[in-house]
């Protein structure tokens, strides 16, 4: 394929880049043009020779369709590219859809604000109109808490600038790197750890340069067996580039593994197309890692960009962020995560909020953590209980946390707690033999 050819399809103007370095630079020039265009009315039209993803739409987003997008086909409200383009950025438009808090109104006008707004009129359809406190709202529509930063919060709370030898690649673990291919998301979560990067107006034109250097350090690097596609929401960019990413690092003969991290089955479904998972069938070992927040984004549409890729052969695993007032309860992580099993996602990772500036009001003590990995570790499969991590300050990793269920010894005897609480003996004394008779 010709790279010259894919990167000169969509180029933009370039934006604003003051005072970025590093990975936000990076960030900001591996920008796709696919930034917010606004309000449902006028809509933005998709080349005619687009064709849908053909899902089956859910009753509620056929609703929300008519009653706020009545000039739009059902054709092009599956058309992934059309939802891209008239995703909502402003307080106008998305006050037609939802009533805005005067908090939420401010929030979303505070011209300080630290992180864009978007949301797809897919997702919208989803929000509660009228509930502020609706768990979906709050993670994607702003409040003026997140306007305010205290102690602890940092733009780049991982460290990843520290652990980063091209600008888009962390290289932290030893075997494996993170390789931040752009910057636009479906969505923009309230909480979102990178959110020092992502939807930002940017240069475009150096997206092959950063990419080029990236995929050299890698094939440079013998000791890189697994590389995970990250951004931004790498599955926002088009099949072409998609495609030549994944073939160029496939080509690597150390690269065993790809994996992509992704929201877009969540937020934007309909790009899960027959043609994208037939582009990702060509480069197993292929994973995909889910972020799903809630079990009110378990829809139809959902449901079936998830069975499409599963049918494709692409092991499917989920991240979730625990967030106050959105999941921080075990009733509520039960369903989702049983219902990702029904959708053929294995809950893998649970994650402690990483302190990015103004997401006090969306983090948990971290006990609260625990104590949902209890209520559901014994009561439910197995295969539903995630690993909480905490993400750790400052470039640690990922530290997992679990309940305790070790409570003492007993001569030779381990004393182990089961779910309900009763006690158990294990011998765990070394090998001092009796004859068995
Ligand atoms: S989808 Fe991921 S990268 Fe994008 S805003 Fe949400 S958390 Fe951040």
């Amino acid at each position: 394929m010709e790279i010259e050819s894919l990167f000169s399809e969509e180029m933009e103007p370039p934006g604003q880049l003051n005072g970025l370095t590093g990975l936000e630079k990076a960030a900001h020039d591996l920008i796709l043009p696919q930034e917010p265009v606004s309000s449902p009315p006028p809509v933005v039209p998709v080349r005619p020779d687009r064709h849908p993803s053909c899902f089956t739409d859910s009753r509620r987003s056929q609703v929300f369709r008519k009653r706020f997008y009545p000039g739009v086909s059902r054709e092009d409200w599956q058309d992934w590219r059309w939802q891209l383009k008239n995703r909502i950025s402003d307080h106008e438009s998305l006050g037609l859809m939802v009533w805005l808090s005067e908090e939420e109104r401010s929030a979303m006008t505070y011209a300080a604000g630290p992180r864009p707004v978007a949301i797809t009129p897919y997702y919208a359809s989803l929000l509660d109109a009228m509930d502020v406190s609706h768990s979906l709202r709050r993670s994607m529509i702003p409040v003026m808490q997140e306007c305010f930063r205290v102690d602890g919060e940092k733009e780049d709370p991982l460290d990843e600038e520290k652990d980063s030898p091209v600008p888009g690649l962390v290289h932290r673990y030893p075997d494996r790197v993170l390789f931040l291919v752009t910057g636009t998301c479906a969505a923009y979560c309230r909480y979102c750890t990178r959110s020092r990067i992502i939807g930002r107006s940017g240069a475009e034109g150096s997206l092959r340069v950063h990419w080029e250097k990236a995929i050299d350090y890698i094939a440079s690097h013998p000791a890189i067996r697994d590389v995970l596609l990250s951004g931004g929401d790498p599955l926002t960019l088009h099949d072409r580039k998609i495609e030549w990413l994944l073939s160029r690092l496939s080509r690597i003969p150390h690269v065993e593994m790809l994996r992509i991290g992704t929201k877009v089955p969540v937020t934007l479904p309909q790009r899960i197309t027959p043609e994208l998972v037939k582009i990702l069938k060509r480069y197993h070992p292929l994973w995909l890692s889910l972020h799903v927040t809630h079990p009110d984004e378990l829809t139809a549409e959902m449901r079936q960009a998830c069975m499409r890729l599963a049918d494709g052969g692409i092991p499917l695993g989920s991240q979730t962020v625990l967030l106050a007032g959105v999941n921080d309860s075990v009733e509520v992580m039960r369903r989702l995560f049983r219902g990702l099993l029904r959708v053929r996602v294995r809950p893998y990772y649970l994650y402690q909020c990483d302190p990015i500036p103004g997401s006090a009001h969306f983090r948990t003590p971290v006990i609260r953590g625990i104590e949902i990995i209890e209520g559901l570790r014994g009561h439910t499969s197995g295969y539903a209980v995630p690993t909480f991590v905490i993400d750790a300050p400052g470039g640690g990793g990922k530290i997992p946390l679990l309940p305790e269920y070790v409570v003492g010894r007993d001569g030779p005897d381990l004393l182990i707690r089961n779910y309900e609480g009763k006690v158990f003996r294990y011998p765990d004394g070394g090998p001092v033999r009796h004859e068995i008779h």
